[in-house]
């Protein structure tokens, strides 16, 4: 980690230090960075996988394991941005898909998964009567919101500061570009009577209120229990849908943090992990609002896509969540994830180091409050050179797969992080 100079050093010089020794360890990844740039703007498809200098590329990935193009192992705790629930390579998905394999893959048709996958989702989360499926989170979110635009008749919607409901669906502090053509209004997070006094204004234009049950990509910032049932009350006595996006935050209990809170939002957003590791988006809810999808209905909306129903996706999400999520495996990994939120604050806490760790069960972030943002550059390389995989803003993200040894050695690694690093977070 560290280096012996590294006493004395502000935190920029610490960065740069660890930045030098990431690219000396890392010359094939920067080759493929390279070589990437030739094709794609800044080396890249997909942004939240960028950080500087070049990012890592991966080869492999085996259980909760994954090596890097220069060989180096490590234990994953960026879990595909909770999508890698169920670790690398589980045995139940790959026998699943390897029989699909044999089958053809792309037959315009019904398929015999899709029913079944579809069922298996409706049982899992009560609030959803029905469910259509699509190919990702995104594609979710966006096909909720005009669901209620149409069924509503009202064009506004209500989103959050600090939320991530997809591409062109983010609301960080500050703003943001590149957003989809909604007629958005933001809302302070866990504001009760900024969102009261917001649905009030806008009461007969508002569409839908739109809310992850706790703050995903936004810092695993959980969502006050009080706060989500006053906000869906409010939401729905103004004649607007109340719209849970649960694609991070499903895995959080079996019937996802709604069924952990208690609420009854009319439409779901579902993405992630359910397609067992393949691209997957699903939104449903309400009978009657899910029944416009009917071709046969009167007026039903058009929602079409070639994959939305693909072979592999249904094979892999079906035997996901009937024969690997059982309650047992989430609810005990989410009982790690607390255990060890709770023993890295302790961590901190008894170094004096300026360091909150946030989330709900097997999803958490690393703040350094009034920080420096470079401080999450600087646990990132460190913890890569210690062998531990974490995103670049701090989140830790656990899988099925990990040991206790895995977890332990996180938590051993952080602390030595927060040890040695703890000069440069006040300075
Ligand atoms: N909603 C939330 C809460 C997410 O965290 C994400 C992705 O991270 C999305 C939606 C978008 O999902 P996808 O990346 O599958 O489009």
């Amino acid at each position: 980690m560290s280096s012996p100079q590294s006493a004395n050093i502000s935190l920029e010089e610490a960065v740069r230090e660890a930045e030098a020794a990431y690219v000396t360890a890392n010359p094939e990844s920067k080759a493929f960075h390279a070589r990437a740039c030739a094709a794609m703007p800044g080396g890249n498809t997909r942004t939240s996988l960028y950080y500087e200098p070049f990012p890592l590329t991966i080869v492999r990935g085996e259980g909760a394991y994954i090596w890097d193009a220069d060989g180096h192992k490590y234990v994953d705790f960026l879990g595909e941005y909770t999508c890698g629930l169920l670790g690398h390579s589980n045995p139940v998905v790959l026998a699943a898909v390897a029989e699909k394999l044999k089958g053809g893959l792309s037959m315009g048709a019904p398929g015999v998964d899709d029913a079944a996958f579809a069922a298996a989702i409706c049982d899992r989360f009560p609030t959803l009567d029905l469910v259509r499926f699509c190919n990702s989170g995104t594609e979710a979110n966006m096909l909720a919101l005009n669901t209620a635009r149409e069924v509503t008749g009202r064009e506004t919607v209500m989103v959050f500061e600090g939320a991530y409901h997809g591409s062109g669906l983010a609301f960080p502090p500050g703003g943001m570009n590149f957003t989809q053509p909604f007629d958005f209004i933001v809302c302070p997070y866990n504001d009760i009577d900024a969102a009261r006094s917001l649905i009030a204004d806008n009461r007969d234009r508002l569409a839908a209120v739109l809310i992850e049950g706790m703050q995903g990509a936004g810092g695993c910032n959980p969502g006050d229990p009080d706060f989500l049932t006053a906000l869906q009350e409010e939401t729905q006595s103004a004649g607007a849908l109340f719209i849970m996006d649960e694609v991070m935050t499903s895995r959080l209990s079996p019937s996802g943090l709604q069924g952990k809170y208690g609420l009854s939002p009319d439409l779901t957003s579902l993405g992630k992990y359910l397609g067992g590791g393949m691209s997957f988006g699903a939104f449903g809810g309400r009978a009657d609002i899910m029944e416009r999808f009917d071709p046969g209905h009167e007026s039903s909306f058009m929602h079409a896509g070639t994959f939305n129903n693909n072979v592999l996706t249904m094979a892999a999400g079906l035997a996901t969540v009937t024969q690997v999520l059982t309650d047992d495996a989430l609810n005990d990994l989410n009982a790690r994830g607390d255990a060890l939120r709770d023993k890295l604050n302790a961590i901190a806490r008894d170094a004096g180091a300026p360091v909150e760790v946030t989330g709900v069960g097997s999803l958490m972030t690393v703040h350094f409050p009034g920080g420096d943002p470079g401080l999450w550059d600087l646990l990132q390389f460190d913890l890569f050179a210690a062998g531990y995989y974490i995103p670049h803003r701090g989140m830790i993200v656990l899988s099925l797969p990990l040991t206790d040894d895995d977890i332990g050695g996180l938590a051993a690694a952080f602390g030595e992080f927060v040890e040695t690093r703890r000069a440069v977070m006040t300075v």
